[in-house]
C-alpha cells in the first residue's frame, strides 16, 4: 500500500515546466509506463514462442516508452507527447505487417487517435490531419496483413497469454484515458461552476458591508408583493438612515464612516435574521423587509436595535463613536405596490429627520 502511494506520488509529480502541463505530463506516464510493461510482456511471451528476433525488436521498443517517460521528468512533457504519438503509430504498424493482423499490435493506433485530442498545445486542424494519417495507417495494416499474410504461428499455450496480455492492455489504457478525460472535464465544468457562484455572489452583495445590495432586495421585494398576492402573506418595509453621517465622515475621516457602515450592518444582520432580510440601499441608507410580520412586531424589533445603537460605543482606532439612525416604516398594501410602500416609509422616515432624528416613525 505504501508502495502504491510512492508509486502514484512519483507518477503525479509536477514537470519541471510548470503545473499547467502536469495533467498531460502524468497521462503521459501512466501511459507510456503500461506500454512499456506490454511490450517486456509481449516480448516474453514472443521469446518463449520461440520468435527471438522479434522478441528482441519488440523488447527495444518498450525501451522508447521508457525514453519518453523520463522525458517528462526532464521538463519535455511537449517532446514526450509528440515522441510517444510517433513511437505508438510507427512501432505497432511495423510489428502488425510483420506478425500479422492476429497479433493486436494495430489497436495501439487507435490509443493514439484518443491521446491526439487530449493535448490543448495541438490546434484541432493538425489533430484532424493526424487522424486521417492515423486511420489510413489503419486501413493500410488491415488490407496487407490480410492480402500477404505472414502470421505468427503461436504454440497453443502462447497465444493464450499473448491474448490475455492484449485484452488487459488495451482495456487498461482505454480506462487511462476515459479517467483522464473525465477529470479534465469534471475540473473545467466545477472551476466554470465556482466563478459563475462567485460571480453570483458579486452581483448580488454589497462590497463593503457584505449586506445584499439594491438589485437583490428589489428582487426580493418582488417576490414578497407575488406571495401577498397568492397566499395574503402580509409583509412590511422600513428605511433606515443614519443620523448626520456626513458629520461623522468629516470629524473622523471616510475611513471611520466605513467601518461605522461595516459595523452597524452587522447589528443590522443580526436583527433580522428570523425576521427577514435587510440591504444596504443607498450611501448610508438601508432597507428592511419584514416577513409574516405586522407594522407593530417590526416596529418594535427595530425600536430594540435603534435603542442598541445608540448605546453602542463603536471603537475605531483611538477614537469612540456614537451614531444614531432614524427609520420610517410601512405595511405593505397592494394598492399601494412595492414603490409606493418604499416612498410611504421614506416620508416617514424625514419626517423622524425634521421631529429631532434617533426615532422610529410608524
Ligand atoms: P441626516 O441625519 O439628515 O441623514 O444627515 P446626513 O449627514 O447623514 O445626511 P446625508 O444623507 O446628506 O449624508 C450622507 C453622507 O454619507 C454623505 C456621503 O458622503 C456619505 N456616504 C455615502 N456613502 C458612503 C460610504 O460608502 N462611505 C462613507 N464613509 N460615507 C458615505
Ligand atoms: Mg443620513
Ligand atoms: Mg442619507
Amino acid at each position: 500500500m505504501k508502495l502504491w502511494r510512492k508509486f502514484l506520488d512519483f507518477m503525479n509529480m509536477t514537470p519541471r515546466e510548470g503545473a499547467e502541463l502536469k495533467d498531460l505530463a502524468v497521462f503521459i506516464r501512466f501511459l507510456s509506463v503500461s506500454c512499456l510493461f506490454y511490450f517486456i510482456l509481449t516480448s516474453v511471451a514472443l521469446f518463449a514462442a520461440t520468435y527471438y528476433v522479434f522478441a528482441i525488436v519488440e523488447f527495444l521498443c518498450a525501451g522508447l516508452f521508457l525514453v519518453v517517460f523520463i522525458y517528462t521528468y526532464r521538463g519535455k512533457t511537449n517532446f514526450a507527447m509528440d515522441f510517444f504519438g510517433s513511437v505508438i503509430v510507427a512501432v505497432p504498424t511495423v510489428l502488425a505487417l510483420t506478425t500479422g493482423w492476429k497479433t493486436n499490435f494495430q489497436w495501439c493506433l487507435l490509443v493514439e487517435i484518443l491521446v491526439l485530442y487530449f493535448s490543448l498545445e495541438i490546434n484541432m486542424e493538425i489533430k484532424v490531419k493526424l487522424f486521417w494519417v492515423i486511420s489510413l495507417d489503419f486501413i493500410l495494416i488491415a488490407f496487407f496483413t490480410h492480402v500477404f499474410p505472414n502470421s505468427l504461428d503461436f504454440p497453443r499455450g502462447w497465444a493464450i497469454y499473448f491474448h490475455i496480455f492484449s485484452a488487459v492492455f488495451y482495456a487498461g489504457v482505454f480506462h487511462i484515458i476515459a479517467f483522464f478525460y473525465s477529470n479534465k472535464f469534471n475540473a473545467a465544468e466545477q472551476n466554470l461552476r465556482d466563478v459563475n457562484n462567485k460571480l453570483r455572489q458579486m452581483a448580488s452583495t454589497d462590497t463593503l458591508t457584505s449586506l445584499p445590495n439594491r438589485r437583490t432586495m428589489n428582487e426580493h421585494l418582488t417576490m414578497l408583493a407575488y406571495n401577498y398576492e397568492r397566499s395574503n402573506q402580509p409583509f412590511v418595509i422600513a428605511i433606515a438612515d443614519i443620523d448626520l453621517f456626513k458629520k461623522i465622515n468629516d470629524t473622523y475621516g471616510h475611513d471611520a464612516g466605513d467601518y461605522i457602515l461595516q459595523s452597524v450592518s452587522a447589528i443590522f444582520r443580526d436583527t433580522m435574521e428570523g425576521n427577514g432580510m435587510v440591504a444596504r440601499w443607498g450611501g448610508e441608507e438601508f432597507l428592511f423587509a419584514f416577513e409574516n410580520a405586522s407594522g407593530n412586531q417590526a416596529k418594535n424589533v427595530l425600536e430594540g436595535m435603534r435603542n442598541q445603537i445608540e448605546k453602542t460605543n463603536f471603537q475605531y482606532k483611538d477614537e469612540v463613536i456614537r451614531v444614531t439612525i432614524t427609520l420610517g416604516i410601512e405595511d405593505y398594501s397592494v394598492v399601494s405596490g412595492v414603490e409606493a410602500t418604499i416612498s410611504k416609509a421614506d416620508s416617514k422616515l424625514y419626517r423622524g429627520k425634521s421631529e429631532g432624528r434617533n426615532r422610529v416613525v410608524y
